[in-house]
């Protein structure tokens, strides 16, 4: 299960993930558009309940976790992300592991908090052709205008300080009483100190992790 903050690079991490373990990379959201893609009941009901403008309630959104969790390709191991978000599904997949030959471990991409809001705050955008330039990491020729077609850049609304502090802040609330929930159901929780490594390095990092904990879990599957 990976955990991470908006700004961890969590994502990016997944896929790299994927590739050195050969798990499937599991996103909620990929899993709902997939249901409704292909019309199952269960993919149909979640449509008309986002329609109508609701969340999807846990039971749902556990038990499309459960279906695709019985698939073959998840037989040696899997990547959880973007679940559990809730208590009732965090002790869903506790039950669901019991009884089960996994080794289960959450993984919590630790980012100190100034390095987040650099990331984050540190973005501008064009509004003429959508680049997207990072004033320390990928600065635009020019300070404050595109490169390509030298339009004023601009720093999107979910990038401004204010708004970013905030979805701290609610990832933090919203996660702290999930993972506290794994782990009194005696589920590992690995910290990885991200720092300042880009999603490569902390990819490999959590490999050797795993490999430390369970031995034979993420074995690479296939060569690149
Ligand atoms: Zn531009």
């Amino acid at each position: 299960m990976l955990f991470g903050a908006p700004g961890s690079g969590k994502g990016t991490t997944g896929k790299m993930l994927t590739k050195l373990t050969g798990w499937p990379h599991l996103a909620t959201g990929d899993l709902l558009r997939e249901q409704i893609t292909r019309k199952t009941s269960l993919g149909l009901e979640m449509q008309s309940i986002l329609a109508a403008g609701q969340l999807a309630p846990d039971d749902l959104v556990s038990r499309m976790v459960w279906d695709r969790l019985g698939w073959p390709d998840c037989e040696a191991g899997f990547l959880l992300d973007g679940f559990p978000r809730t208590i009732p599904q965090a002790e869903g997949l506790a039950q669901w592991f019991s009884g089960r030959n996994f080794r289960p471990v959450l993984i919590h991409l630790w980012v100190e908090y100034n390095e987040i809001l650099r990331r984050l705050t540190g973005r501008r955008t064009c509004p003429t052709c959508g680049a997207i330039y990072h004033l320390e990491s990928t600065p635009s020729k020019v300070p404050g205008v595109c490169d390509t077609d030298g339009a004023e850049l601009t720093v999107r609304a979910d990038d401004r300080e204010e708004v970013v502090l905030q979805r701290l802040q609610t990832y933090q609330t919203q996660t702290w009483p999930v993972a506290e929930t794994l782990r009194k159901n005696g589920i590992l929780v690995e910290a990885i100190d991200c720092g300042e490594m880009d999603p490569e390095s902390v990819a490999d990092r959590i490999r050797w992790r795993l490999d430390r904990i369970g031995g034979s879990i993420a074995k690479k599957s296939k060569p690149e």
